[in-house]
């Protein structure tokens, strides 16, 4: 029998289409946006859902998540990390190849972390490859298996299987990256000792400076000096320092092949209201100063990022030091998955940021980057069903009871965010419902298709 919702109308005076909000009726037919109405259309038979004052936009695609199953699971798992970002109006993320153990280096570890997510995919997942020193010869396997993109760091990367690479290893797997088009995701830190002796190690000022915004640069400069030698696609994750915006301004002007991300929690929390002893705030690069954050702000709004990204990367509060409160010992990694609309959309308010601009940021630009925008992260006939259905004017607490996550310590506790998911669909599948699961199992494993030079 023909399941009753394979087949429905969703109604808001709020459809985010061609960059606008407009009243229409989307007609969802076997997994796809099969027509859109302009205004309110009902049709006999079919099931209507009026959304009321409600937004109607693209499910939003996190490109840059851990989940660290297998291997690491008693820090977050597929189940607990594709229900919060259901419950969060996410309904695609690409995850990194670390903190899984194995760390997804070659076709083995991918075929055992695709193993492991079957049937625990609430919303869509994708993986990234990564490149460690001494795997250049895996990187094309893990691109013909379907890897999104391979992730490097350039300084440690705070476990011990996944070390960091060198410009030699990048130029050793750059003309594979140019063969595949297949981006290379760099973590910009570069390491030196031109940094203070840590005295305190409780210290939040002193962690700050003992993570530089030069370690970014200095790191930023050898990825652009990689990407225009190869000529290849170089995205920089979470970029934290602004003295970093200019040199990637400059470049991009030159070549679509460089891209660039932030995430909420630099965009939302400043180093100045962070107090000692809290490593529930820590991740690498830092979040800097009030001041450099509005820089970040300033270029938000200068269309100067191409997405945002969660990082989620959560672990146990034992691993996050969270009794100790000591930094330089801690996991650095913020837990906050499900709230990335919010958060984004509460401080996006207060600094002049419009819908209208932030929701491509966190549907239709990453489709691009990842290649999916043929299919996913716009309201489109014929483009999959992934919906989310928000109220951007609902108020509502983080607490711990409505936190997904697989541990519910995270630096959003008990904030005051607008902009409540209501409702969220996964190839026309209800899966939240009234901001509550509702269905579970309906993500496909996503895997890119190869594209052999451009
Ligand atoms: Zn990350």
């Amino acid at each position: 029998m023909r399941n009753k919702m394979a087949e429905f109308l969703l109604y808001s005076k709020y459809c985010f289409i061609n960059n606008q909000f407009i009243e229409a009726t989307l007609h969802i037919k076997d997994k796809k946006i099969f027509k859109i109405n302009f205004g309110r259309k009902e049709i006999t038979e079919i099931p209507f859902l009026d959304v009321e004052n409600s937004h109607i936009i693209p499910g939003i695609i996190d490109a840059h998540v851990h989940i660290n199953e297998p291997g690491r699971t008693h820090w977050e798992g597929f189940e607990a990390a594709t229900k919060a970002a259901a419950l969060g109006g996410i309904t695609t993320l690409i995850e990194m190849p670390l903190n899984a153990t194995p760390v997804t280096t070659d076709v083995a570890s991918f075929e055992l972390k695709t193993a492991a997510s079957k049937n625990k995919l609430h919303v869509h997942c994708g993986f990234y490859g990564g490149i460690i020193p001494e795997n250049s010869n895996d990187i094309e396997d893990l691109i013909k298996a379907g890897v999104f993109g391979i992730k490097g760091f350039l300084t440690h990367s705070g476990i011990d299987d996944f070390p960091n690479t060198t410009k030699e290893d990048l130029e050793k797997i750059a003309p594979i990256l140019k063969k595949y088009n297949c981006p290379l995701l760099l973590h910009c830190e570069l390491t030196d000792d031109n940094v203070p002796k840590v005295i305190n190690q409780k210290s939040y000022q002193e962690y700050l400076h003992s993570r530089p915004q030069h370690w970014e640069t200095n790191a930023i400069d050898l990825a652009l000096e990689i990407q225009e030698k190869y000529d290849i696609k170089v995205h920089i994750v979470h970029l934290s320092a602004s003295e970093g915006i200019e040199r990637i301004q400059k470049r991009k002007q030159q070549t679509s092949k460089l891209t660039v991300e932030t995430c909420p929690h630099y965009l939302y929390f400043d180093a100045e209201s962070i107090p000692d002893a809290s490593p529930i705030y820590k991740c690498a690069p830092p979040i800097r100063e009030k001041k450099n954050n509005d820089l970040l702000w300033k270029s938000v709004l200068n269309d100067g990022f191409n997405f945002l990204g969660s990082d989620h990367s959560p672990a146990p509060s034992a691993i996050k030091k969270l009794k100790e409160g000591n930094f330089f010992d801690a996991w650095g990694g913020i837990a906050g998955l499900q709230f990335t609309l919010p958060v984004l959309l509460t401080e996006g308010k207060k600094r002049g940021l419009a819908l209208e601009k932030l929701i491509p940021m966190l549907t239709e630009n990453p489709a691009k980057f990842l290649g999916l925008e043929h299919q996913k992260g716009m309201i489109k006939e014929g483009f999959d069903a992934d919906i989310c259905v928000f109220n951007p004017a609902d108020e509502f607490t983080v607490l711990e009871s409505i936190i997904a996550h697989k541990h519910k310590a995270t630096p959003y506790l008990n904030h005051k965010l607008k902009g409540k998911i209501i409702h969220t669909f996964v190839n026309g599948v209800l899966v939240v419902k009234e901001s509550r699961i509702n269905k579970l199992k309906a993500g496909n494993l996503l895997l890119k298709k190869q594209n052999i030079g451009t």
